[in-house]
């Protein structure tokens, strides 16, 4: 995404850049009067085969064999992080399938920062005796991979919810492999745009495609990508034991979503640096975290290794818990609203939110959308002015 970035070089898809990929892969085959796009497959049963060994005719069962409009969204998401996807009901659904390879008794590294619903997951397993579970913080390599060395999964998320720290996904992911660890990052914030963690090692990359890659916040689906075929054998049949199959509507939308998440992150991305400048510029705001910013934290890593810096920041206000909950009742423009990575920009207070409790008080993510910059910030100015 960041014009000065070599672009399409290590997007998994051959000599296409990402943003092209995004468009055109998942179509139909260059057959005369087929239409551009899959079409919308309704069916849970096909016609059964009638030649060759029966052993190796498909089922025509959804759920055993996939529908083409599935195929259609897989085969792109596949195509841009470079390996083989497997879409799922949601987020959560692709998360359980690929906690699900491990047998009993498994020891998992995770990032301390990583989704809220996925260290739920995690902490149930533990506290039904499935797995030992050590979370740590994934900024420091150095403690990450040392803890990777008696792990059998190394679970990763960069940039992390909400504080948007970046972590060394290259020297993670190969570190974490090379220690013997299954390697999974949850790509959802940075999207494939932005970074591609197959190519630097990691096994399996998981998705949110309810986010960026749906990209309205009219659908719930998630995607799981493996680097090999074998491990996408696998989580295929996860998806048809566990049953989280994604919707027929749902991946349709999708993968239209997906054609558009290049010009929308652009734009979702361009608007976070100005307005991330001009809150840190502004007297009742008391910290902005966006790697972006050249003081951030994160920065120097982001600059390094991701194509851009997302649309996603994070702030703090001098007047603590009530000047957040009342910039998100007075704004007029951005919602208040969980979730993230759709066309509209989506305020929370996430210390609000459960399993958020240790975040500072006055903290506020923001997913910026597709509006006009200026009204976005007019809309944040106009309420913090009134903050006092
Ligand atoms: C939302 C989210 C999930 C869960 O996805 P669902 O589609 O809500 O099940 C997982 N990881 C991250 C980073 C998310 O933001």
């Amino acid at each position: 995404m960041n014009s000065a970035a070599p672009a399409g070089d290590s997007g998994g898809s051959g000599s296409r850049r990402p943003q092209t990929v995004v468009v055109a892969a998942g179509r139909t085959s260059a057959i005369p009067g087929e239409p551009l796009n899959v079409p919308l497959v309704l069916a849970s049963s096909f016609r059964a085969e009638q030649e060759g060994p029966a052993e190796s005719r498909v089922t025509g069962y959804s759920r055993e064999d996939g529908t083409e409009t599935w195929t259609a969204l897989e085969s792109a998401v596949g195509e841009l992080e470079g390996g083989t996807a497997v879409a799922f009901s949601s987020g959560l659904g692709a998360i359980a399938a690929v906690l699900d390879l491990f047998a009993a008794g498994c020891r998992i590294v995770a990032a301390s920062d990583a989704y809220a619903g996925s260290r739920a997951l995690l902490a149930e397993g533990v506290s039904q005796g499935r797995w030992q579970v050590r979370l740590v913080d994934v900024t420091d390599t150095d403690t990450t991979l040392a803890a990777a060395r008696s792990a059998d999964l190394l679970w990763l998320e960069s940039p992390t919810n909400p504080l948007l720290d970046v972590a060394d996904l290259p020297a993670l992911c190969a570190g974490g492999r090379d220690a013997g660890a299954l390697v999974v990052v949850d790509n959802t914030f940075a999207t494939p745009l932005l970074q591609r963690p197959l190519a630097v090692g990691a096994h399996i990359v998981v998705h949110s495609a309810t986010k960026f890659i749906g990209g309205h916040s009219d659908l719930l689906l998630g995607i799981a990508v493996a680097a090999d075929a074998d491990t996408g054998a696998r989580l295929r049949r996860r998806r048809m034991l566990g049953g989280a199959t994604p919707g027929a509507l749902e991946a349709y939308l999708a993968l239209r979503g997906l054609r558009t998440m290049a010009v929308r992150l652009e734009r979702g991305q361009a608007s976070a640096g100005e307005l991330a400048r001009r809150l840190r510029a502004h007297p009742a705001v008391s910290r902005v975290r966006y790697p972006g910013l050249p003081e951030d934290p994160g920065h120097k890593r982001a600059a390094a290794l991701m194509d851009g810096f997302g649309a996603m920041l994070s702030f703090e206000l001098r007047g603590g818990a009530p000047a957040a909950d009342a910039l998100c009742r007075r704004l007029r423009l951005i919602n208040s609203a969980t979730s993230l990575g759709g066309v509209e920009s989506n305020i929370e207070h996430r210390v609000r939110k459960r399993g958020q409790e240790h975040l500072p008080e006055g903290l506020l993510r923001l997913s910026v959308g597709c509006e006009h910059v200026e009204d976005l910030w007019d809309d944040l100015d106009a309420v913090l002015g009134s903050l006092g």
